[in-house]
C-alpha cells in the first residue's frame, strides 16, 4: 500500500515552553481525537503546526521539536507569531469559521488575512514536498488548508489527494459573500475525493462549484481538467468502544462517585462545548433559566453542568462571550439558587477523557444545542457512553450529527420553547423508551466509528483513482507529435478539418465578434499557401458568417453543422440535400419564450437550424430551464424529421441527418488523401471523429472524453501543433 501523508492545521501533538523547557502533550480536538485512533500509523506522517510560535523558540528548540515529534511521525510546519495571527486568528477563525457557520455578521475580509493565508498554505506545501513522492496519497484536512490540494497537485501531478472539510459548507449565498471564493474553489478542486460529514454539505459545495467555477457535476462527480473529482458524504464517527467501555475504569468510576455525592439525588444535564458562538451556549442556559420560571418544581431537583472549554481565548468575541456566559450563569444562579443547591456548575476549563466520561455516564440528559455545528462528536460520545442504555440525548437540528442520530429530541436551537419543552420530555422519559432510542443510535454509531470513516474516506479514494485511470483520455505526447510531424512531412495530399469555435479560436461571451484574429489568419495563410493542403473550416456557424471572416481565404467552407457547403474553387454555397425550413416558425416560439425566461440567454437563428444559448445565464436556473426547454421540443419535434441536440450550454433544432460526418465524407471522397488531420472541441465533431479512415489523426481540444484519438488541452495547443506543420511544409 503507497504511503499515506495526513495534513492538517495542528499536529496530534502540541508543544510547550516553560522557561528553557520543551514540552510534549497529545492535542485536543474533535480532530486530532478522532484520526489518532487510525491504526495505519508505520505508513502515515503527519504534517502540521505544533503549536507553538517560532518567535518563542531557538533554532536549538526547532531541532529538538523535529527530532522528538519525528518518533511519532510527526513532522512540524513552523509558523510565526504574526503568521498564526493573521493566518489562523485572521483569516481561519474571523472569515472562514463564521462564514461558513451562517455568521456573516461575525465575518471579517481583510487583505493581509487572505494575503497571510496563502502564505501559510504555500509553506504547508512546502513541508509536503520534502516527504511526498508520486504515488503517495495525501489527506488535507479542514478550513484551514483549503489552498493546499492546488498547490501540490501543480508541483506533484502523480498523488491521490483527498481533502475532509470539518466544519459546516455553506449554501451558495453565503459562500458568495466570500471575495476569494473563486480561489478557494480552485484550491480544493485539486483534490480527487473531497469529503464534507453531511449531504447537504455537498449540495451546497457542488451548487457553489456550478455556480461559481461553472462546472456542472454528474451523480456528485465534477471533471476538473481532465480530472474525474469525486464529491461525497463520510460522517466522522467516533472510537466508540473507549466510550462505551469506560464505565467499567476504576478511574471514571471513581470520579462518578464524586460528582454523585455532591450532586445528591438530583437529575443531570450536561453541557459541553468549546466555548464558541456557533454552539448555542447563551440560548442553552436561557432556555433552561425559562424551563426553572415555568416548571418550579424541578427547583432543587436539578443540576445544569456546564463544561465550556477556553477556546481562541485571544479573540474580542470569545473574550465577549464568555463574559456573557458567566455573566448568565451568576444571573440564573443568583435568581433561583438557594442555599445548598446550585442549578447551574459552571467549569471552565478542559478536562481529561476520564473526568469527561464520568460526566457523560451520570447525566441524565445532555442538552446539546448548537446553532451550527458540522458535526458535534460530544453528541456521539454521550450516546456510545450510555453502556445500560438510560439517558436522553437534546439534539440541535443544526448538528451534522443530527442527520444520523434521528432517534434523539431533536430541537430547534433558536426556538427556546421548543428547547424548554424538550428538557422536560427528556427528565420525564420513561427508562424503555429512553433505552429503545439509545439503542438504536449505538449500533448505528458502533458500526461508523472514526476508524471507518477513516477507511472508507481512503477506499473512496482509491476507487476514484481507479475511475480516473479507466476514463483517462490520451493526451497528446510529444512522441505523437513527432508522429504526426513525420507523417504531414512525408505527404503530399492533405486533407485538414478543422473545426472553428472552441478549436482555432477560443470560446467568447461575445461570440459575434469572434472573428479569425491577426495570428489565425498568418496560420491560415500559411497553410493555404501550399498546394498540398487542403483546407476545410467545419463549423457550425451561418454560411454568412464564415462567408465574411474567411472569403479572402483558399479555403473550404462547412456550415451549420454540415447543411451547407462551399468548396474553395467554387463561388457559391450549396445545400448537402434539400432541406426544409417550415417547422422552424412552430419552434422558433418556444425557444423565445424561453430566452424571455432566463436572463441573459439568446435565440440564434441560421438557415436549418435554431439555437438556444445559455452560456451567460445563471446556470442553475439554465440546467433547470434546458431540461424543461428539451422536454417541450422532444413533443413538438416527435413527428417531424428534426432533432433536439445538447451541446456546451446550447440546447440546438436542426434536420436530422445533417451532420460534420456527413458533409466531411464529401472531402474524403475526393481524392486519395496521404494525411488526414480533424480537430473539433464538441460533441458535433464526434460525428465527424466517428466517420474518419483508422490511419486518419484526430484530436480534441479540451478536457474530456470524447471519440478523437488525442486530446490537447487548449486552443493554443493546438495552434501551436499547426503552426509546427507550417514550418514543416516550408522544408519541401
Ligand atoms: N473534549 C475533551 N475535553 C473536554 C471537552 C471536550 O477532550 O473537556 C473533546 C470531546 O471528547 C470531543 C471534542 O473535544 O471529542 C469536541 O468535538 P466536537 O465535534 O463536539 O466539537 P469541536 O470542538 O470540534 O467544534
Amino acid at each position: 500500500m503507497s504511503r499515506l501523508l495526513i495534513v492538517s492545521n495542528r499536529l496530534p501533538i502540541t508543544v510547550n515552553k516553560q522557561g528553557k523547557t520543551l514540552s510534549f502533550k497529545p492535542s485536543v480536538g474533535g480532530l486530532a481525537t478522532g484520526l489518532s485512533s487510525l491504526s495505519e500509523k508505520e505508513q502515515c506522517q503527519w504534517i502540521g503546526w505544533p503549536g507553538i510560535a517560532t518567535d518563542e523558540i531557538t533554532q536549538d528548540d526547532k531541532e529538538q521539536i523535529t527530532d522528538e515529534i519525528k518518533g511519532h511521525n510527526c513532522r512540524p510546519v513552523f509558523l510565526s507569531s504574526s503568521n498564526i495571527s493573521n493566518y489562523y486568528h485572521g483569516f481561519c477563525n474571523k472569515t472562514i469559521w463564521p462564514l461558513f457557520h451562517y455568521f456573516p455578521l461575525y465575518t471579517i475580509y481583510e487583505e493581509r488575512h487572505w494575503q497571510a493565508y496563502k502564505q501559510v498554505n504555500e509553506s504547508f506545501c512546502e513541508a509536503v514536498m520534502e516527504l511526498a513522492q508520486p504515488g503517495d496519497r495525501i489527506w488535507i484536512h479542514d478550513y484551514q488548508l483549503m489552498l493546499l490540494c492546488d498547490m501540490i497537485r501543480r508541483r506533484l501531478y502523480d498523488v491521490q489527494i483527498g481533502f475532509f472539510l470539518h466544519i459546516p459548507f455553506p449554501s451558495y449565498e453565503i459562500f458568495r459573500l466570500l471575495p476569494w471564493r473563486n480561489e478557494i474553489l480552485t484550491g480544493l478542486l485539486g483534490a480527487d475525493l473531497i469529503g464534507f460529514h453531511t449531504y447537504d454539505y455537498v449540495r451546497h459545495f457542488l451548487s457553489s462549484v456550478g455556480r461559481i467555477a461553472g462546472i456542472e457535476h454528474a451523480m456528485d462527480n465534477l471533471t476538473v481538467h481532465n480530472r474525474i473529482v469525486k464529491v461525497d458524504a463520510f460522517p466522522i464517527g467516533i472510537d466508540y468502544k473507549r466510550y462505551s467501555d469506560s464505565f467499567s475504569r476504576a478511574d471514571v468510576k471513581k470520579h462518578v462517585a464524586t460528582i454523585r455525592e455532591r450532586v445528591g439525588k438530583r437529575k443531570i444535564i450536561l453541557s459541553v462545548d468549546r466555548l464558541d458562538y456557533t454552539k448555542g451556549i447563551i440560548q442553552r442556559l436561557e432556555a433552561f433559566d425559562l424551563f426553572l420560571s415555568q416548571n418550579p418544581e424541578y427547583k432543587e431537583n436539578v443540576t445544569m453542568i456546564v463544561l465550556a472549554v477556553p477556546s481562541r481565548t485571544g479573540v474580542e468575541d470569545y473574550m465577549d462571550l464568555r463574559k456573557q456566559l458567566e455573566g448568565l450563569v451568576g444571573r440564573i444562579n443568583g435568581e433561583h439558587g438557594s442555599i445548598g443547591w446550585m442549578p447551574v456548575w459552571y467549569l471552565y476549563r478542559m478536562v481529561q477523557f476520564e473526568r469527561l466520561a464520568a460526566l457523560y455516564n451520570i447525566a441524565d440528559v445532555a442538552l446539546v444545542t448548537p446553532l451550527r455545528d458540522g458535526m458535534n462528536l460530544i453528541a456521539k460520545e454521550y450516546v456510545a457512553t450510555k453502556k445500560d442504555g438510560r439517558g436522553s440525548l437534546i439534539l440541535s437540528e443544526m448538528a451534522g450529527a443530527a442527520s444520523e442520530l434521528g432517534e434523539a429530541i431533536i430541537i430547534n436551537a433558536n426556538d427556546k420553547a421548543s428547547i424548554i419543552r424538550a428538557i422536560k420530555e427528556a427528565l420525564e422519559m420513561p427508562e424503555p423508551e429512553q433505552i429503545e432510542r439509545n439503542r438504536a443510535m449505538q449500533s448505528r454509531i458502533s458500526r461508523y466509528t472514526v476508524k471507518r470513516w477513516a477507511s472508507d474516506f481512503l477506499e473512496c479514494l482509491a476507487d476514484v483513482k481507479r475511475a480516473q485511470d479507466e476514463l483517462s483520455v490520451q493526451k497528446l505526447t510529444s512522441k505523437n507529435r513527432k508522429h504526426l510531424a513525420e507523417a504531414f512531412k512525408n505527404s503530399t495530399k492533405r486533407l485538414l478539418l478543422l473545426d472553428y469555435d472552441g478549436t482555432l479560436i477560443g470560446f467568447s461571451d461575445r461570440p459575434e465578434k469572434a472573428g479569425p484574429d491577426r495570428k489565425l489568419c498568418q496560420l491560415l495563410s500559411s497553410l493555404t499557401k501550399n498546394s498540398n493542403n487542403e483546407i476545410v473550416i467545419i463549423s457550425g456557424r451561418d454560411k454568412d458568417t464564415l462567408e465574411r471572416w474567411f472569403s479572402g481565404f483558399d479555403i473550404s467552407l462547412i456550415a451549420e453543422h454540415g447543411a451547407w457547403l462551399k468548396p474553395r474553387n467554387s463561388r457559391k454555397w450549396a445545400l448537402i440535400e434539400p432541406l426544409r425550413d417550415d417547422w422552424k416558425d412552430n419552434i422558433r416560439p418556444v425557444l423565445e419564450l424561453y430566452a424571455d425566461r432566463t436572463p441573459r440567454s439568446f435565440v440564434e437563428e441560421k438557415d436549418y437550424c435554431l439555437v438556444w444559448h445559455y452560456r451567460r445565464s445563471d446556470s442553475a436556473l439554465a440546467n433547470i430551464r434546458s431540461q424543461e426547454l428539451r422536454a417541450a421540443l422532444m413533443d413538438l419535434t416527435a413527428n417531424l424529421n428534426i432533432g433536439v441536440f445538447e451541446g456546451h450550454k446550447i440546447l440546438e433544432v436542426k434536420n436530422i441527418g445533417v451532420s460534420k460526418g456527413r458533409a466531411a465524407q464529401i472531402w474524403l471522397q475526393k481524392d486519395k488523401w496521404d494525411f488526414i488531420l480533424a480537430a473539433g472541441d464538441d460533441y458535433t465533431d464526434d460525428e465527424l471523429f466517428e466517420i474518419l479512415p483508422p490511419e486518419a489523426y484526430s484530436i480534441k481540444v479540451g478536457h474530456g472524453i470524447s471519440k478523437a484519438k488525442f486530446n490537447v488541452y487548449t486552443v493554443d495547443e493546438f495552434r501551436a501543433i499547426l503552426n509546427e506543420l507550417t514550418e514543416l511544409q516550408d522544408d519541401i
